[in-house]
């Protein structure tokens, strides 16, 4: 049987690219996949202390991550939703997986680098990364590696993003494997969204992120159609006329009609939409369509939210349901890794 392994990290709401390139994905598959199909979706928590923030804030935004699930339509009965950290299994795979990882595969990974706003091609050995690098933040793959192969995911629903540290997954299933020659470990298929990355509204060179410092760069999913309508008008454009569709040369514009094709309820390709624009189409008319056709899809997650935010008592019993399922799900992978290591049980 199938398994289906996503994570998101509790850094703050949800935006439209966590929409677009996962959320959406993983509601479509707990509606679509065979019932024998095992669905686990993740709050990463420790992922999100790769950058340290206040406790408080970390604390409501699981919260709030939790409100943002439940609001999607995932479903406990259907679906594993679960604490990262309240499995402490993972963290006992990443360490063991940590043994035979390679440092020059991870020093090549470009996530920490983009993390800490240093450019693609920085080095190890660059006086930046000396002072600013922690370990957490440099490891964080292996800790993914071991979310995913903990539960012997098959299918991996993720942004366009996380093509990269996938590939890495698989690396550390080879290495691990090889060194203990034992199969115990399963390499994960990719399911990369359809959707391209969305790009931020500000700066339409980079990806959207909740991370981002300035709430302006990004729509969250629980944003009021007031709020919508007012960050799509700001959105970083260009002076040219008309509308077309060229990611290279006109990123701003292109990134919205990604947006508008993505919830369009025909689902057309930005190419096609970009076509189908008449003669004299503005880019004012694009920010238009691009509101309503977001205010509209998010409507009915951000009123759900707003119900279930104020809920602790539910959040917690389903995240207790959801905890419990993913310890029993990572247990019996942790058996046989222990035992390919030689750390079994004494005989
Ligand atoms: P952070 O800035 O804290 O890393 P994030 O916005 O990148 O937050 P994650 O929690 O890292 O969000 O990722 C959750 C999921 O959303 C992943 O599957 C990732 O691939 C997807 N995702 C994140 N950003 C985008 C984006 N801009 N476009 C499409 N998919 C995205
Ligand atoms: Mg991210």
């Amino acid at each position: 049987p199938q398994v289906v392994f996503s994570g998101i990290q509790p850094t703050g709401i949800p935006h439209l690219g966590n929409y677009l390139g996962a959320l959406r994905e993983w509601k479509r598959l707990q509606d679509t996949a065979h019932p024998d199909t095992k669905l686990l979706f993740c709050i990463a928590d420790l992922h999100a202390i790769t950058v340290p923030r206040p406790a408080e804030e970390l604390y409501e935004h699981r919260m709030h991550l939790m409100a943002v699930l439940r609001a999607m339509g995932l479903d406990e009965n259907r679906s594993t939703i679960f604490f990262q950290s309240a499995v402490p299994y993972h963290t006992d795979l990443q360490w063991i997986l940590s043994c035979t990882a390679s440092m020059g595969y991870l020093s090549r990974m470009t996530q920490w680098k983009s993390k800490l706003q240093l450019s693609d091609n920085t080095t190890m050995d660059d006086p930046a990364v000396k002072k600013s690098l922690k370990h957490g933040l440099f490891s964080y793959p292996i800790l993914q590696a071991a979310d995913i192969l903990i539960h012997r995911a098959t299918h991996v629903p993720v942004g366009d993003d996380q093509r990269q540290h996938l590939e890495f997954s698989r690396e550390c299933v080879t290495n691990f494997n090889s060194t203990y020659k034992t199969d115990c470990l399963v390499a994960p298929q990719t399911i990369v969204s359809t959707s391209r990355r969305i790009m931020s509204l500000t700066k339409p060179q980079q990806k959207m992120s909740k991370s981002d410092p300035s709430p302006k760069s990004r729509i969250l999913i629980t944003d009021s159609p007031d709020e919508i309508r007012k960050k799509i008008r700001g959105a970083t454009t260009d002076s040219l006329a008309g509308v077309s569709y060229d990611p290279q040369t006109r990123p701003g514009v292109a990134n919205l009609i990604e947006i508008l094709s993505g919830f369009d309820p025909e689902r057309r390709s930005p190419q096609v939409l970009a076509q189908q624009m008449e003669e004299g189409y503005k880019i004012t008319d694009l920010k238009e369509a691009v509101t309503k056709v977001v205010c509209d899809e998010l409507a009915e997650v951000r009123e759900r939210y707003q119900l279930y935010v104020s809920q602790n008592d539910q959040l917690r019993e389903y995240a207790a349901v959801g905890n419990q399922k993913a310890t029993e799900s990572a247990k019996k992978t942790m058996e046989l890794v222990n035992e390919a290591v030689g750390l079994g049980p004494l005989r």
